[in-house]
């Protein structure tokens, strides 16, 4: 039998990606077991993504039983689950209307697309101004990287899409200064997650919705990662109460399983008329059947509730850990999107103590060079909680 280790990663893989030393072959609920049969308490959810835990049973059950059913039929057929998830999502947000993709990147590429072509409709060609984010973050696809604000992402690729305008997140005056009628959409995301995990100020999304209805430009929230529960809100727009016209859902959608959802409105939903936009798999049923029950689970009020407890316990723990150690300037964050800024001594160093939060047993992520981040499954229990919170206190010790 052939054993795969780590070494292999470097011979066969394009190096796009550095992963961790020790390869994770096993999950259950936020442990999970790596080749040797060591275990981890994962604090980093696979990015936001794995929001019920690893492998939770009733989903599972779900995978199986449309596994053993129907798993793709392409859109040129539709599907139950596909209908599904798309109700469930309806009847739990603003949206009257959902498509599906693959993965964050591509829903938002659908939602500037859509926002272009609505523009063109309704406008014309000269309203093509997408107004975006420094710091910012929306994917990987050539438009979406080129409207990421992260010019280290979407530089030494050639040309890139025109007429993209980057200004400061949470300065709403940056926005005044160049937002006009050629404007056809602002993105955001509500938490900026991997440059930092910062909140934007409610006055800040207020006032772009307001700039939007003044200058008939669409709102589009990218709710990749602070979706689906994540803030213990099923989507943040909730908490912050500004509605945008596009939102987009990816990560933690089916727990794991590749989906992503476009959410709008009928009106704006009309420019996508047959044949405008597609995927092959977005929408599949296998994807959704899971989705379906994922969203079913969190929206419960019961569920949501319990992100923002387990939110408290673990900021808590966190700034109890700080005290021992004053590593930390800044912990912040909303529901189980924490994030915890490093002081001045250690900045740019937040790799080492993700490397050293790993060698103690403990999964943790980065956000940027100086902000250590946590996203643990939104059903993380009180004594995962504290045995990841005892481990990272370990490997804070060394520093
Ligand atoms: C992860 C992320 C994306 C990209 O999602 P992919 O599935 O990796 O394409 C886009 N926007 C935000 C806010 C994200 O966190």
């Amino acid at each position: 039998m052939t054993t795969y280790t780590r070494k292999t990663f470097d011979e066969v893989m394009i190096q796009n990606y550095v992963p961790a030393d020790f390869i994770p072959v096993k999950g259950k609920g936020s442990r999970v077991w790596d080749q040797q049969g060591r275990e981890y308490i994962d604090f980093s959810g696979g990015i936001a993504v794995n929001a019920l835990g690893h492998c939770p049973e009733d989903i599972v059950a779900v995978l199986r039983r449309q596994g053993e059913t129907l798993w793709h039929s392409s859109n040129w057929f539709t599907s139950e689950p596909t209908l599904a998830l798309a109700s469930e999502l309806v009847a739990h947000t603003f949206a009257e209307r959902v498509m599906f993709a693959n993965s964050g990147a591509e829903a938002n590429e659908a939602a500037l697309k859509l926002a272009r072509r609505y523009a063109v409709d309704h406008f014309g060609y000269q309203k093509s101004k997408v107004i975006s984010f420094k710091q910012s973050f929306h994917g990987r696809t050539l438009f979406t990287v080129s409207v990421g604000g992260q010019p280290k992402y979407s530089d030494g690729f050639g040309p890139k899409p025109g007429d993209i305008l980057h200004v400061e997140f949470n300065n709403l005056d940056t926005v005044k200064a160049v937002i006009d009628d050629h404007t056809c959409a602002v993105i955001v995301e509500p938490i900026q997650g991997e440059s930092g995990v910062i909140p934007a100020e409610p006055e800040f999304l207020q006032g772009l919705r307001e700039l939007c209805d003044q200058y008939s430009a669409l709102l589009i929230f990218d709710e990749v990662q602070t979706g689906v529960g994540r803030t213990g809100y099923l989507y943040a727009y909730q908490h912050y109460g500004v509605t945008p016209d596009i939102l987009t859902s990816a990560k933690a959608l089916a727990n794991g399983f590749p989906i992503s959802a476009m959410l709008t409105t009928d009106k704006i939903a009309a420019s996508f008329k047959p044949g405008v936009h597609g995927t092959t798999f977005g929408g599949n049923p296998l994807a959704c059947a899971v989705g379906a029950k994922v969203v079913e689970t969190i929206a419960r009020p019961e569920f949501l509730q319990g992100v923002q407890q387990r939110s408290v316990l673990f900021k808590q723990a966190l700034r109890e850990l700080n005290g021992q150690f004053g590593l930390f300037c800044d912990i912040r964050g909303e529901g189980l999107l924490i994030g915890a800024e490093l002081i001045e001594k250690y900045r740019g160093q937040a790799s080492h103590f993700v490397k050293a939060a790993a060698a103690q047993g403990v999964m943790i992520l980065q956000a940027g060079p100086n902000v250590l981040r946590f996203t643990p499954a939104l059903n993380i229990s009180e004594q995962d909680i504290r045995c990841g919170i005892e481990r990272l206190a370990l490997a804070l010790a060394e520093f």
